[in-house]
This record gives structure tokens, C-alpha cells and sequence, in this order.
């Protein structure tokens, strides 16, 4: 079933103790739409600037990402530089130019209008409701993504938006900073009394823990014995999650407890090289492959 996507597309520096790019293609668009796409076709909505070059386009174009929905805008596009602590724990945002994404307006194609799966990726939740004001029809599941500059600066635009979708994924400490609370379950009560059903709290290294339908469930990162860039692993894991789920075309309590075993593995396979270059390469088998043996790793019989 259909999945759209709102959220950056940019040209990220970044610099890890494996390797420094001084320009490669990212945003939290770009990551979402790669590791979705190996599930089901993705529908994006974000704009670039005329650096954005048909070689950009064509790697999103070659894994069935709809482009109809990615405004042109005169200018550059969103840019980011980032470096990473020697070991990986820790990260510097050294430059955020918005360029033209500052006055991004996200404007939904006629045709998307009815997608049965929406991701409102990490912009100002304001626009993050405007996407949902553009729909024909609610959608069979809307989650959404936030960080602490929206936390901290528009808690109330937040709460508002926090109170019209389906899912959040979050990280532990966006967690504790939204929640005010310092412990991960009564963190995650608390978000669950802001309206979302169903809250995907990521601990990076330490896996990921589901919270809905008054169950949890932990499932753990994939061991790897070399991170070489943490950068969109979230974003990634979002894309895996949601690609999972609209793939099977519903979202019981079933297929989100699966789904975040998808958003798990294509978390690990983001952060094996610098930047989209994995998530590029990837095939749908070696996803499959990664996920039975992350079930394989946490089946305990007592
Ligand atoms: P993550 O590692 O999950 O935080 O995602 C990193 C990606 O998010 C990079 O590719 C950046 O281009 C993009 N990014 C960084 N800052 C922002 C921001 N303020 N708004 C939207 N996207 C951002």
C-alpha cells in the first residue's frame, strides 16, 4: 500500500574516525525513502535547490521513489555538517544551513493525497499537520518524528500535532526531554497520554523498545563489529518500520511488533558505511537474511 514521506533532503558533510565526506547525498528524506523502498514503492515530498543534479535524482528515481512530490526551489539545498567522537557516542552539528528549505511548504501532489501510510519526518510540527490537513482520507497509520529544537521551541504546536497522529518514534533522550520523566516506561506512558497509540522509543547501540496496545516489546540493535556512520540511523529505521507495515497493508499489533524488527535491520545497515552508501547497495534479500537472524539471536525457549 502506498507510503508517503515528508521530510529533508540534503547534502551532508560528515566526519567519523572511518572516514570524512565533504558532500554526499542525505537528509532525513533520503534515508527514510532507501530503506523503505526495499518494502514498497515511497512517495516523497521535500524540496532541493538547482544543485540537486540529475545523479542525485537518479539514485531515489532507481529504487521506485516517487519524485512528483520533490519541489525545485531557486537556491541550494539543506545542508549539514556533522562530526562524529571517536567513539561514535557523540556527535557535533558544525553547520545547519537551511537554505531553501527555510521556507519549505510542504505541498502534497492530487495523487498523494490518498496514501494509507504517512511518515512526517523531523520538521516543524506545524507543517507536520499541514501534510495531514492535505489528506482526502485518514490514513490507515500516521507516525511521525521530532528532535529536541522543537521539543524545546514549539511544545505546544507539538502537543497539538502529537494529538492527530498514530506513532512516534523517538530517541531516548527526545523521549525523556518531551516527557520530562528519566525512565523509559513512565516516559513512555506519558507520551502514550499525548494521543499516539503506539510509541517507538531507539536507544541507538541498545536497540529499540515498542510500546502499544499495553504491551512492550524490546528488540535489540543487530551486533555489529564496526559502526562506520550513526548518521540516519533513525531515519532508517523509520523506513524499514514503515516500509514493513505497508507492505502488509495494515498496522495491527502483529505487524508493528514485526515491523520493528525491519526498522531494526535497516537501522544496521545504514550505519556500515559513511552515508547512504550501504543503504544504496542494498538488496532485499540481505535484508531478510539480517532479520531472521536477529530472530534467530533473541529466541530463548524456558
Ligand atoms: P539523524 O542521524 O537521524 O539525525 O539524521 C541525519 C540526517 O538528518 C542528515 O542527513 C541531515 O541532513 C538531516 N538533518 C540534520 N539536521 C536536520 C534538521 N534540523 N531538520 C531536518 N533534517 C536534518
Amino acid at each position: 500500500m502506498s507510503l508517503l514521506v515528508v521530510g529533508s533532503v540534503a547534502f551532508d558533510a560528515i566526519e567519523t574516525p572511518f572516514g570524512k565526506t565533504d558532500r554526499t547525498l542525505g537528509g532525513a528524506a533520503t534515508y527514510f525513502s532507501l530503506a523503505a523502498s526495499l518494502f514498497t514503492p515511497v512517495r516523497l515530498v521535500g524540496v532541493v535547490g538547482d544543485d540537486f543534479s540529475h545523479l542525485d535524482e537518479k539514485v531515489l528515481r532507481s529504487r521506485r521513489i516517487d519524485l512528483a512530490g520533490l519541489e525545485r526551489a531557486p537556491g541550494k539545498s539543506f545542508f549539514w555538517a556533522g562530526r562524529y567522537s571517536a567513539d561514535l557516542r557523540s556527535r557535533e552539528t558544525l553547520l545547519t544551513e537551511l537554505n531553501v528549505f527555510a521556507a519549505f511548504q510542504p505541498k502534497l501532489p492530487q495523487a498523494y493525497r490518498d496514501s494509507h501510510f504517512v511518515f512526517l519526518g523531523n520538521i516543524d510540527p506545524t507543517l507536520q499537520r499541514s501534510v495531514l490537513e492535505q489528506m482526502k482520507r485518514r490514513p490507515k497509520l500516521v507516525a511521525l518524528d521530532t528532535m529536541n529544537y522543537w521539543i524545546e521551541r514549539t511544545p505546544d504546536e507539538l502537543r497539538r500535532t502529537l494529538n492527530l497522529i498514530d506513532a512516534l518514534l523517538i530517541n531516548d533522550e527526545e523521549a525523556y526531554q518531551l516527557s520530562g520523566e528519566n525512565n523509559l516506561l513512565r516516559a513512555a506512558k506519558a507520551i502514550l497520554r499525548l494521543g499516539p497509540k503506539t510509541v517507538v522509543i531507539k536507544r541507538g547501540e541498545y536497540g529499540s523498545m515498542l510500546f502499544h496496545d499495553g504491551s512492550i516489546l524490546a528488540v535489540p540493535a543487530y551486533p555489529l563489529e564496526e559502526v562506520h556512520d550513526p548518521t540516519g540511523a533513525g531515519d532508517s529505521f523509520a523506513g524499514g518500520f514503515m516500509g514493513a507495515l505497508a507492505a502488509r497493508g495494515h498496522a495491527t499489533s502483529q505487524s508493528i511488533r514485526r515491523a520493528m524488527v525491519y526498522g531494526s535491520v535497516l537501522g544496521s545497515f545504514a550505519v556500515e558505511r559513511l552515508g547512504v552508501e550501504r543503504l544504496k547497495r542494498l538488496k532485499r534479500r540481505e535484508v531478510d537474511s539480517r532479520a531472521r537472524e536477529l530472530v534467530r539471536l533473541t529466541h530463548i525457549r524456558l
